[in-house]
């Protein structure tokens, strides 16, 4: 079932996600959902906040990307990225690697707004998978960008919070013009 994707000024996304205790039947309907609505929105990722549930839940495909390539790592080994599309990611925990590069994101909360975003290039993700079981990476180019930023909604962070005070500026009205009153 496609989910209604909450645009900025929704409380959601200013949320901190509730920890995942167990995957039952409708964690496991929420995600389906959600990967259907991630791809009829033509997104690389989606957190649960972006879809109104405040949880450490996120859903992210990064294949098919050809212009922004991603490498990544499983215990120091490269693996493929289509094994390992789409991903599921429940309670993540992330380790930041490298100097912050900039890199242009947009947001599914945010539509037609891109900006430039400084972040690290590389990050070391733990987490639980939609079975349940222990999930470890290491991943760089445009999959490293789209953890942080689906990471950062499970914190009720937004990629507007980490855009320069100049681009901030810049967009603000169109930024203001997304806000719905709830
Ligand atoms: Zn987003």
């Amino acid at each position: 079932m496609i989910l209604e994707i909450v645009e900025y000024g929704h409380p959601a996304l200013r949320a901190k996600g509730r920890k995942i205790e167990t995957i039952d039947h409708d964690l496991l309907q929420l995600i389906s959902d959600m990967l259907e609505t991630m791809y009829e929105a033509d997104g690389v990722g989606l957190a649960a906040q972006q879809v109104g549930r405040p949880l450490q839940l996120c859903v992210i495909d990064v294949e098919g990307i050809k212009d922004r390539p991603s490498n990544m790592w499983v215990d120091g080994k490269k693996v493929d990225l289509e094994d390992c599309m789409p991903m599921v990611l429940i309670n993540p925990e992330l380790e930041l690697i490298g100097k912050p590069k900039a890199g242009v994101e947009g947001c599914l909360s945010f539509p037609g707004i891109r900006a430039d975003i400084d972040r690290p290039p590389r990050v070391k993700v733990k987490a639980i998978d939609a079975e349940g079981q222990p999930l470890s990476f290491e991943a760089d180019g445009l999959l490293a960008r789209a953890v942080q930023h689906e990471y950062d909604h499970l914190q009720g962070v937004l990629f507007i919070d980490r855009m320069s005070d100049k681009d901030r500026r810049a967009l603000d009205s169109e930024i203001e013009n997304l806000r719905t009153d709830i």
